[in-house]
């Protein structure tokens, strides 16, 4: 999944520019139930982001020979930039006063979004949130309870059998481009409030509000895919097929990368011809609830897109049994993944399931250390380990393996940790106290079944939720931390005698994510591209996705293909119609 890092997509800036202006004004006047001291404040924040469009966010992933120009992009005040915290000071960051002012709107109130437009929740129950990376307030969300969802899918509904059940599909890739544009319009926004709702790098950040556009954009193009086909079966019939939207998509994403992961879901459901009740991770719903505005400026009629932030086992089971879902679309850990196939059983539901990984990341002893030493700390580290794809198993070939770990360790210590708002800084906080106490707890679980902490392994103190890189060595496969997705910063290095042991080492876990191999060897490449059991293999490569290419799982990893054209096919019906072109009745039985 996540993926943005998976890739570097480069836009080109001037190419963005067109439109950030005009959004502008449009974002304010969207704020839901705003006093009038709000409103002035709005006024001056307006007249300051209009300054900040003139150095707009680039949208290539934090590559080093761009910090320099980030810097300049999110913070433009060179003295405010200078009062932010060194990477060793940041459990002192706390955002009032001590940070710059940012570009967006901070404890503004979040609704629903419901049937095209932001909505009180009908529970009433606003919660407050807060960032990661400092306990500070960030903003109010409101969450949604049965009677939204009700409400939700019966919009939902609507719009099928409505204004989207009749828009054809030149009109819904046009929309669905008018949407990137939005999002790239509107991307200094997105990503400031991703990374300050979610604690992760803005470096990262960028590069996944950059390919959340270019998602939609792909799908936009990929309608054009979609087609029923003549099969000739003889006699005076014709025999074709049609491909019709599988109806009102329930959508279910986690906190990792919310506004990537509401991407991923929606665009296909859309180009598909599906409307959808999209829940978020209760702690992240802010991203994708803008976008859910910015759907509907562009013109996608009411009810198509509801967001309906809420709790797992309430909302978001209520949400997939609601007999209004004709599809259920989930990704987060297996362990939820199993409980919705449950639910999903007895009304025979369509599902299809992204889940957790624990990822190998094989290296063996002829490989090029200068790519794989980084490129493995990378596939690791990257969103603080908080990926499904992080490789968090590294089997190294035993003669190379105390060179492999000192060089991997010294690497991966020298990372810049901080301020997620830091154009420099390549990995933030966990996503929560709580979160980060349960990495700890495995990492102490890890020592207590013999692996030794090279680096790291212990909380970062102070009030943002930080946790060091922290490499684990002497580690054998059937430890709990060699087995366990632990979801944070920590990775296990495990020798191998010879290619056969590195594979079946590699596939001796319950899940089947991704995989990368570094050797020299092309032939031992794709041997092992073939024989390990995973939905994506790199090969001297740490990414994992780009648009266009299947990503999913094997084994409890789920399945179902995300980002592809497979994944269009998990949102229609394929209906055969049998028609007689014959000049007389067919009367089988001669009656
Ligand atoms: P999670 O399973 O706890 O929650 C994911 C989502 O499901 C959240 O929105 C949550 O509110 C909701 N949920 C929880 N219980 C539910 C229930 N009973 N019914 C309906 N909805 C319910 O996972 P998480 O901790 O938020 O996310 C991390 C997990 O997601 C990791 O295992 C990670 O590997 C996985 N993940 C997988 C992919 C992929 O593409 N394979 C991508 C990102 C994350």
């Amino acid at each position: 999944m996540e993926g943005a890092h998976l890739v570097d997509v480069d836009v080109h800036e001037d190419a963005l520019e067109d439109g950030e202006a005009e959004q502008e004004d449009g974002q304010q006047h969207r704020l839901p139930r705003k006093s009038a001291d709000e409103g002035e404040d709005d006024q001056e924040e307006r007249g300051r982001r209009k300054d900040e469009s003139e150095h707009p966010v680039g949208l290539d992933r934090g590559a080093a020979e761009n910090v320099e120009a980030d810097k300049e992009e999110l913070h433009d005040d060179a003295e405010e930039e200078e009062d932010r915290q060194p990477v060793e000071e940041h459990s002192r960051l706390r955002h009032a006063g001590i940070l710059p002012p940012m570009a967006v709107v901070t404890q503004r109130e979040f609704g629903l979004f419901i049937d095209g437009e932001t909505v009180e929740p009908a529970s009433g129950e606003v919660r407050e949130l807060t960032e990661p990376a400092t306990g500070a307030p960030l903003a109010k969300a409101a969450m949604a309870g049965e009677a939204d969802v009700d409400r939700a899918v019966e919009a939902a509904r609507a719009a099928l059998e409505g204004p989207w059940g009749k828009t054809p599909p030149n009109e819904r890739s046009r929309l669905l481009h008018a949407l990137a544009d939005a999002i790239v319009a509107n991307r200094k926004e997105l990503t400031e409030l991703e990374t300050r709702n979610v604690g992760k790098a803005v470096s990262s950040v960028k590069g996944e509000v950059a390919v959340s556009a270019e998602n939609f954009r792909w799908y936009a193009s990929a309608i054009a895919s979609i087609a029923g086909r003549t099969t000739p079966i003889g006699g005076s019939i014709l025999a074709y097929t049609l491909k019709e939207p599988v109806g009102v998509a329930a959508q279910i994403v986690p906190w990792n990368y919310p506004i990537m992961m509401a991407a991923w879901k929606l665009a296909p459901a859309l180009a598909a011809g599906c409307t959808v009740v999209l829940k978020p991770d209760p702690a992240t719903p802010l991203t994708v609830l803008r976008v859910a505005e910015l759907a509907a400026e562009v013109g996608i009629p009411a009810g198509v897109v509801n967001i309906v932030p809420g709790d797992g086992p309430t909302t978001g089971s209520y949400l997939v049994q609601h007999p209004g879902v004709d599809k259920v679309a989930f990704t987060g850990s297996t362990a939820t993944g199993s409980e919705i196939m449950r639910l999903c059983a007895e009304p025979v539901k369509r599902l299809s399931l992204e889940l957790g990984g624990k990822s190998p990341n094989l290296v063996f002893a002829d490989a090029n250390l200068a790519d794989a030493v980084p490129s493995s700390v990378y596939a690791i580290y990257y969103a603080a380990g908080q990926s499904c794809d992080a490789r968090s198993r590294v089997l190294v070939e035993r003669p190379l393996y105390d060179e492999f770990v000192n060089s991997f360790s010294e690497t991966a210590a020298e990372m810049k940790v901080g301020d997620p708002l830091d154009a420099e800084t390549q990995m933030g906080s966990l996503i929560s106290q709580a979160h980060r106490d349960k990495v700890h707890g495995l990492v102490e679980t890890g020592r207590k079944e013999g692996a030794e902490v090279i680096t790291g392994g212990e909380p970062t103190d102070g009030d943002g939720a930080f946790y060091p890189p922290t490499v684990l060595a002497g580690v054998e496969n059937r430890m709990a931390v060699a087995q366990e997705e632990i979801f944070g910063p920590v990775v296990t290095v495990i020798p191998f005698e010879d290619e056969a042991e590195a594979v079946r080492i590699a596939n001796d876990v319950k899940y089947g994510l991704t995989a990368t191999v570094w050797t020299s060897d092309p032939g031992r490449g794709h041997r092992l591209a073939r024989q390990i059991k995973s939905g994506v293999i790199g090969i001297n490569l740490p990414n994992t996705a780009f648009p266009g290419l299947p990503f999913g799982g094997y084994k409890q990893s789920g399945f179902g293909r995300e980002g592809s054209l497979e994944t269009i096919e998990m949102y229609l019906e394929t209906k055969t119609v049998f028609v007689s072109t014959g000049g007389k009745p067919v009367n089988p039985w001669g009656l």
